[in-house]
């Protein structure tokens, strides 16, 4: 039962009524996305998602890849399905039209990244990867290299990679050793070895581009001595046409928990030719530019897998004949009821169902500000919109690929023993999941830079954009009866966030292991009243469309699924508070000895 289909419904709905991003029309990429052209779109992504990339999901994972005479082979159909990709023009979507891309909004990139997340997780790491390089070269190579490259990652014949992790250095890039040397005619030439690099060698594109951390000879220790280099796989001619192999090879591709068919590379750097991308010694910010739309991505991949969780969930739940509802038979006529009248399956089916629909709603807002902190012709609504890019992005990351490990398991556990076994394809959900905790900097190291640096960055500047329009919001709200069941429980909880943040600003200020100690509990407490904001806006637009419109049970659907995140799962700001508010010591005080 491996199906999935795009939940199109939903996502009109959070893009067109609750974002309303029409009203963005003044604005580049808005200009072209119009209803009926971004409902156009949608709908041949989810073909594509459902017919191209979904089929060999499956056979994509048990076949994995293979490193065949120093060049890997991705599994069987994945060549095809990426031609079907580039050619239909999904890599270019959200680029720049003065490098062949469509200029449409990153919001809706990302919708088509959630489905394609969804239907084949392993698939879309490549074309992400290329994705994020794009902009990360747009912002900060020079003219020559832009031309040379972004037209070609663009279009999608080549790809590229992000290569910072060594064998001994994975979150402390300060320890990493792969060293540039300096030659005059070429640029630079790097040797080193670095392992865990996603797409960094495949038989996809014509070309790789690795985005590379070293240091140059002489540079400090630490992060402030690493450069940024753009290293080809093959070297690139002056006409455009593609050179000779450059030094950097394949070692050996990774055995691992799951998205077997991305192939996960040791890559060795022997004197290969790269240029410096940004300024000396500024590779680490250069890097982080790539990563922050890498790290939206990442988490719009736990709620991709968590979709097609539910989805599944949801339609076994409703074959499945087991026991009897416990207040009496629901379906007599049958051997025995279907499962989805039971309680607890019900309460999993919600849970799963109440966190994507509200994460999706964040996520797709929190990209929208990635569209207006770009090209919004205000200069402070740009700086606004990037204060809560910023600030959002490690809540997003991180939360969401917790909940889509949560919400792949709770849909496994539906399916009882017949989840554990392969046939389903539910297993494969969790071990997919899996990584996107790791990856792209570990869900601990996010809640620290929530908690360490964003929300005190700017004296709280990024924070208060935050809490001004929640603020904002339950004041508008609050004489509205029918809201309340929503705006109170909100209200509560938001209280508790600002308490929380204050002590923990307080608290971290004297001793940093406050902070350190607080942050993913932290991080989980801010992401639940980041939702329980999203339903209630959710509550309120459904509410305002419930009388007029032909889709009733849909909006009824919306403000039940509102009331269940509100009653059952937002309460779990509370023991949060309480476990952040008992300080470090509970955590430190055992020796390590002890342990
Ligand atoms: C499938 C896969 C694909 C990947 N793709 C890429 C890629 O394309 N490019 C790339 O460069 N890397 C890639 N990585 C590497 C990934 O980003 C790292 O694994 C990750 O950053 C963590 O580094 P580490 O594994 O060395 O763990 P470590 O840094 O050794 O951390 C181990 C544990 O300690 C915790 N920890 C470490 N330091 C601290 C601290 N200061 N405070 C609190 N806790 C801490 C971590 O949170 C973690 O729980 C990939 C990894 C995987 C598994």
């Amino acid at each position: 039962m491996t199906t999935y289909s795009a939940p199109l419904r939903d996502i009109s709905f959070v893009l067109h009524e609750l974002l309303d991003i029409g009203q963005f029309s003044h604005i580049a990429p808005f200009k072209a996305a119009t209803p009926t052209v971004v409902e156009a779109i949608l709908k041949a992504a989810a073909r594509l998602c459902e017919q191209v990339l979904l089929p060999i999901n499956r056979s994509g994972d048990e076949e994995g890849c293979r490193l065949e005479n120093g060049v890997v082979r991705t599994p069987s159909g994945f060549r095809e399905a990426y031609q079907t990709f580039a050619e239909g023009g999904w890599t270019s979507l959200a680029c720049d039209p003065a490098f062949g891309g469509q200029g449409l909004p990153e919001v809706v990139n990302l919708a088509v990244a959630e489905m394609a997340c969804s239907s084949n997780l392993a698939f879309y790491t490549y074309p992400a990867l290329s994705h994020a390089a794009y902009n990360l070269i747009g912002t900060h190579g020079s003219d020559e290299v832009k031309r040379a490259f972004l037209p070609r990652l663009v279009d999608g014949r080549w790809s590229a990679t992000m290569c910072l992790t060594e064998p001994h250095c994975g979150t402390d890039l300060g320890l990493i050793r792969t060293k540039a040397q300096p030659e005059s005619e070429v640029g630079y030439k790097l040797s080193g070895t670095k392992i865990f690099v996603t797409g960094g060698d495949h038989d996809l594109t014509e070309n790789i581009v690795h985005l590379v951390l070293a240091r140059l000879p002489q540079a400090p220790p630490g992060t402030t001595g690493l450069s940024l280099f753009l290293v080809p796989k093959y070297l690139v001619n002056s006409n455009g046409s593609l050179g000779p192999r450059n030094g950097v090879s394949c070692g050996s591709i990774e055995k691992k928990m799951g998205i077997n068919a991305s192939a996960t590379c040791v890559m060795n750097f022997d004197g290969a030719t790269g240029y410096l991308i940004g300024k000396k010694g500024r590779g680490l910010h250069c890097m982080l530019s790539m990563m922050d739309i890498a790290r939206l991505t990442v988490g719009l991949q736990g709620l991709g897998l968590a979709e097609t969780a539910y989805q599944r969930a949801r339609a076994y739940a409703r074959e499945r004949l087991q026991g009897r509802a416990i207040t009496g038979a629901q379906c007599p006529d049958r051997q025995a009821d279907p499962i989805i009248v039971h309680a607890d399956v019900r309460r999993m089916l919600l849970t799963m169902k109440a966190y994507n629909e509200g994460a999706r709603a964040l996520a797709y807002w929190v990209a929208l500000h990635v569209d207006l902190s770009r090209q919004h012709p205000d200069p402070e609504a740009r700086q606004e919109a990037e204060d809560l890019v910023q600030l959002m992005t490690p809540v997003v990351k991180s939360f969401f690929t917790d909940y889509g490990f949560e919400a792949t398991n709770l849909g496994l556990q539906i399916f009882g023993g017949h989840g554990y076994i392969r046939e389903h394809g539910m297993e494969q959900l969790v071990r997919d999941a899996r990584v996107g905790q790791l990856y792209e900097g570990t869900n601990g190291i996010q809640a620290l830079d929530l908690v360490r640096r964003k929300i005190v960055k700017k004296s709280g500047r990024l924070l208060r954009r935050f809490f001004d329009p929640i603020d904002r919001f339950i004041n508008e709200q609050k004489n509205y009866s029918r809201m309340r069941e929503f705006t109170l429980p909100l209200a509560q909880a938001f209280a508790k966030l600002q308490q929380v943040t204050a002590w923990v600003v307080e608290q971290g200020a004297k001793d940093p292991q406050q902070a350190a100690a607080a942050a993913s509990d932290y991080l989980r407490l801010f992401a639940l009243v980041a939702l329980g904001s999203t339903w209630a806006k959710i509550a309120k637009v459904s509410y305002a469309a419930l009388d007029n419109a032909g889709e009733k049970r849909f909006y009824e659907g919306k403000i039940i699924t509102a009331r269940f995140y509100m009653r059952r799962l937002l309460p779990q700001t509370s023991s949060l508070v309480r476990a952040i508010r008992s300080g470090s010591r509970p955590i430190m005080e055992l020796d390590a000895e002890a342990f």
